[in-house]
Parts: structure tokens; sequence; C-alpha cells
């Protein structure tokens, strides 16, 4: 039974919300169904800070949601089904309450699954408010706002622990985190995010079973990295990963190369990240992957290059062979592969500057992406500090000064 807060109480003001959030929680209960704000925003709202989402959950099936918001909604999902609500560039996700999947034999005729695959059939386990609740993570993570009626549902004290600032598994961590080993990776996330206190089971578990992590497949581990690192405390999220062993199972190769206590390209790139991140500047992807694998690619150049193999193929086979052994941890899509090839390349034409390559690189789509990648390299001492400067300068000056800048060149 839970208890019942006030939103008022528990410092909620609708205001906070998205006009299309209270729409879709609305449009919901007319449609009589039940219907919450759920997760992180409640979490989120409650500590004062802007929700990055907005997560509906409801009784209603995925059919039934997309009989409520018709072309506005559509089913997406093959592990679970859920449901995409969209106004213009706002994609609210809604989700049918759901029971843990490895209760699913106590549920089993609960299946409302139409789905052809045996997988798809299993996990797609709907269940009650109560299943939903105790298969989420964290007690701060598991709160029910109706914000129509203005009342959260708080079944594990989860609003205590969020003024108190402390992360509380739901259940046993040694058997949530067993079950599910991206667990351990979002309590290191909120603890750096939200600076939470860690409950000590959770880190005795961390430090001694990291390695389930090794487990998970690498498509997930890729969605997790982009949410460890680009949240805005990427850089006390790296920390805290190397401090409790975590860090090996995402880049193993970087993780061989760092030395402790020198801000190398991985930390570079992570204090850079949040800086753009906290300043609500554009990220991508491609970027930190190219810094975060630039240690063990250069090193593995190095090693063809004294073996005999000339610059430019000890480089194409060092970066490819990189990606490639990267890509068994975390899984790189395809087309971020190639932009992270393009960061590379372009990157040494702005080193070598030459005269006839100039306009060329400053008008190539990843130019931003490449020059920001060789300013941490110059940071790190890998290159001259005034070729950086050089491309600084060249993008401030009018066209007149720019072609003068080329001709010195020559
Ligand atoms: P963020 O602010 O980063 O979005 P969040 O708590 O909303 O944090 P999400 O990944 O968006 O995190 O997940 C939404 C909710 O789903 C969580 O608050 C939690 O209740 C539940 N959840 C997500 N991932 C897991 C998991 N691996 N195990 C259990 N519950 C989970
Ligand atoms: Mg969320």
């Amino acid at each position: 039974i839970p208890t019942i807060t006030s939103a008022t109480d528990a410092g909620i003001n609708n205001a906070d919300i998205s006009d299309k959030a209270l729409h879709v929680v609305q449009e919901l209960q007319k449609a009589g169904y039940t219907a919450y704000l759920v997760g992180g925003c409640v979490r989120d709202l409650i500590l004062g800070t802007k929700p990055k989402d907005f997560d509906i959950s409801t009784n209603a099936t995925p059919e039934q949601i997309k009989r409520t918001f018709g072309r506005n909604a559509r089913i997406i999902g093959r592990r679970f089904k859920l449901v995409h609500v969209r106004y213009g560039y706002e994609v609210l996700e809604v989700a049918t309450f759901r029971a843990d999947a490895s209760d699913r034999d106590k549920v089993g005729s609960n299946e409302m699954s139409e789905g052809d695959q045996g997988q798809l059939l299993r996990d797609n386990v709907y269940g009650t408010i109560e299943e939903d609740v105790v298969r989420r993570d964290f007690t701060v993570n598991s709160l029910y706002y109706n914000s129509v009626s203005g009342e959260i549902l708080d079944f594990m004290d989860g609003i205590a622990d969020i003024k108190a600032k402390k992360l509380r598994s739901i259940g046993e961590p040694e058997q949530r985190f067993t079950e599910d080993p991206v667990r351990m990776l979002r309590v290191i996330r909120f603890a750096a995010k939200l600076g939470f206190e860690m409950e000590p089971e959770a880190l005795k578990m961390i430090e001694e079973q990291g390695k389930l992590l090794s487990h998970v497949s690498s498509a997930r581990l890729f969605e997790e990295v982009l949410k460890l690192f680009h949240g805005g405390a990427a850089y006390d999220t790296y920390q805290l990963l190397r401090k409790y062993g975590l860090f090996k199972y995402l880049f193993p190769f970087t993780d061989s190369m760092v030395v402790d206590g020198v801000e190398g390209m991985p930390e570079r790139a992570l204090l850079n990240t949040d800086k753009r991140v906290n300043k609500g500047k554009p990220v991508i992807p491609a970027f930190l992957f190219a810094c975060m694998m630039w240690d063990p690619v250069k090193a593995d150049a190095q090693v063809l290059m004294d073996d005999g193999a000339s610059e430019s193929h000890a480089w194409r086979v060092a970066m490819n062979d990189g990606l490639r052994d990267q890509n068994q941890y975390v899984a790189v899509p395809r087309r971020l592969a190639e932009i992270i090839l393009d960061i590379w390349n372009i990157h040494f034409r702005l080193i070598k500057r030459n005269p006839r390559m100039v306009k060329a690189c400053l008008t190539n789509r990843r130019f931003r992406a490449a020059y920001d990648f060789l300013l941490l390299r110059t940071m790190v001492h890998e290159v001259d500090a005034e070729v950086g400067e050089w491309w600084t300068q060249i993008q401030e000056v009018d066209d007149e000064e720019r072609e003068a800048m080329v001709a010195e060149l020559n």
C-alpha cells in the first residue's frame, strides 16, 4: 500500500512539467485508464531540477494507448512494447505497467503480447502497478505522480530517500544486479549526476561482480555509455567508474592506458563534454568515442610504424582495428564509426595545413568536431599549440586575411 503525498508537499509544481506530458496523462485518464508520470522525471521535479524527459506509466496496453492517441502514437520495441506519443519534436514514452520478466511464471496469465517470437512473448508481461514498482531499480526512481489529482504514490519511501540523497535498491542489490548488471552502471550514474550516496551492499557487489557487465549485450552498453557520458556529469561518472573498476568493461583498451593522476585525452574529453552539455550546446557521440579510443589507436599505430609500416598505412590499420576491437564491448553503429574515422582523418589534415586543402577543411561538415579534437590534442601536448591557434584564428578573420594566412603557409 503506497503512501500518498500531495505534489505541493513534495514541492512539485505542474508548471515545471511539459504541457504535452500533462496532456497525455489527462487523455489516458479521460479514456478510463490509470496513468502517472513516473521514474526519473518525478525524482527530478522533487529535487527541483529540470527533467530530461517525461515517462508515463499506465494500465492501458500498447494497443489501447495507440487507440487513444491515434496518429500521434507509435508502438515500438522488441523486448517489450511501449508507445511513443509524439507532438512535434517532443516524444513522450508511454509504457504499460509491467511485471519483472524474471517473475514471468507468476504472471503468465497476464500475457497479452501478440508477437510472433519467443522472446517477445516472454518479455512482454504486463502487470499491476504493484508489480511495476518492484521491477524498478532504486526507491528514488519508483514514484508515480498523478498530475491530474496532484497525488504522488510512494510505495518504497522514495520521497524520504530523495530528501536524504540516498540511492537504495528495491530488493537486494545482489539479486537485482545479477538480474540486470546494467543497474551497476546506473548506480554510478546517479551517484555522480545527483550526488547521491550509494548503499554499502551495492558498492560491495559492484567491486566484486563488475565482471557481470561482460554478459551485457554490446548494443545495450552503447545506449548506456551515452547516458553515462552525455548527462552533464561525465567526468565525475568516469572517476567513479574507474574507482570501482567498471570502466574496463566499457573501454578496456582505453582503461589499460590510463595513468592515474594524469589528465589525458579521455579526461579532457569528458570535461569538455560536460562543459558543452551544461551550457546547452549540442554534443555528438562520435566525438566522445573518437577521444576515448584515441590513446590505444595511437599506441597501435606507433607499433606498426616501429615495425616499418608507412604512416598512412599504420594509421588506417590502427583506426580500423581499434574500432573493431572496441566494438566487441560497446557496439558503435556503423554510421557513427564512419564519423569517428572522419574526425580522426580530418584532424590529420588540420595538422598538415596543406594550403590547397584549407578551404575544403573549413567547409567540411566534420570540421567542428575535428577542430575540437585537435584542440584537445594540443592540451595534452601531442600537437603544437600554434597549430590549434592558427585554426582558431582563421575562423575569425575576413576573407582577405584568410587568404593572407594561407599564402603564408606556402
Ligand atoms: P534519467 O534522468 O537519466 O532519464 P531515469 O531514472 O529516468 O533517469 P531512465 O533510463 O529514463 O532513467 O528509466 C526510467 C525509469 O525506468 C527509471 O527511473 C527506473 O524506474 C526504470 N528503469 C530504467 N532502467 C532500469 C533497469 N535497468 N532496471 C530497473 N528499472 C529501470
Ligand atoms: Mg528518464
